[in-house]
């Protein structure tokens, strides 16, 4: 059975990029997969989807006859789409024999899908039916204050705890800037509390919240796999692979028992 990738993350921090990084990838090795498109609101897809929730729902019809704003028209798309998609998941059963990986891209925006009843149905149905992985893609750049680094690690765990997926933690854009300062906070609470301090506004009563956040936070972390990229240059792509390949592991030894029990 193919591994199912769901890509996730913050607005810009590379998704779409990234799948389209690891589509040149997989064709030059030989690795048979497929991608899933799930952005309604894309301009162009910049990897070869199979499966494109644009061939099925008009975004810009969608806004014009429900009279709704951009967020809103993307979630009623998403909507539309999910109601059609046991027929995604016949279709992919019937090419799982041939694949290794199914990719599958989603909405720019994060809420759209992590939020979403529609997000919530699409995982459900992708994860009782094949090993599903969440890759979880950060902003490397972009997260290098501490307060900011915690937030969206706070996001990718709440993402856990309403998925109960195994999580692939992806620092894109390592050609920007080296993933290192994360693994390190990471690991060692001390160098994140450095930080912190060295970040050097007073923050009051918040940075008495986010020492304590941050200790939550350290449980977490032990039960993910983290890994630097770049969608940009294809650096560290083999590492992705490797941790994504633990993960599918771990599916089907701690996840699938749970989801079978929970059902
Ligand atoms: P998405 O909203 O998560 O799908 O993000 P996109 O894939 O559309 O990328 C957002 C922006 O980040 C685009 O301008 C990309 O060219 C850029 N980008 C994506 N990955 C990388 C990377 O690895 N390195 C650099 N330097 N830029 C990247
Ligand atoms: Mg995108």
């Amino acid at each position: 059975k193919p591994i199912v990738l769901l890509f996730m993350g913050m607005a810009g921090s590379g998704k779409t990029t990234l799948v389209q990084r690891l589509n040149l990838e997989l064709n030059s090795q030989g690795t048979k997969s497929y991608y899933v498109n799930l952005d309604p609101a894309v301009k162009s897809v910049p990897f070869a989807a199979n499966i494109d929730i644009r061939d099925t729902v008009n975004y810009k019809e969608v806004m014009k006859q429900y009279e709704l704003g951009p967020n809103g028209a993307i979630m009623t798309s998403l909507n539309l789409f999910a109601t059609r998609f046991d027929q995604v998941l016949s279709i992919l059963e019937k090419r799982a024999p041939d694949l290794e990986y199914v990719l599958v891209d989603t909405p720019g925006q994060i809420e759209v899908f992590t939020w979403s009843a529609s997000g919530a149905i699409i995982t459900e149905a992708l994860a009782s039916s094949f090993p599903t992985l969440l890759v979880y893609v950060v902003d490397t750049p972009r997260t290098s204050s501490p307060t900011t680094f915690m937030s969206n690690m706070l996001y990718a765990c709440s993402i856990l705890y309403k998925t109960r997926l195994p999580i692939v933690l992806t620092f894109n854009k390592t050609d920007i800037l080296s993933h290192t300062f994360a693994v390190d906070w990471m690991e060692d609470f001390e160098k994140f509390q450095e930080g912190l301090d060295r970040q050097g506004e007073d923050m009051g009563y918040m940075s008495t919240l986010i020492r304590s956040m941050s200790l939550v936070l350290d449980e977490f972390y032990k039960t993910l796999r983290k890994v630097g990229v770049s969608a940009a240059s294809g650096d560290g792509i083999d590492v992705f692979f490797r941790a994504v390949d633990e993960a599918a592991e771990e599916f089907a030894r701690d996840y699938l028992p749970d989801m079978l029990a929970r059902k």
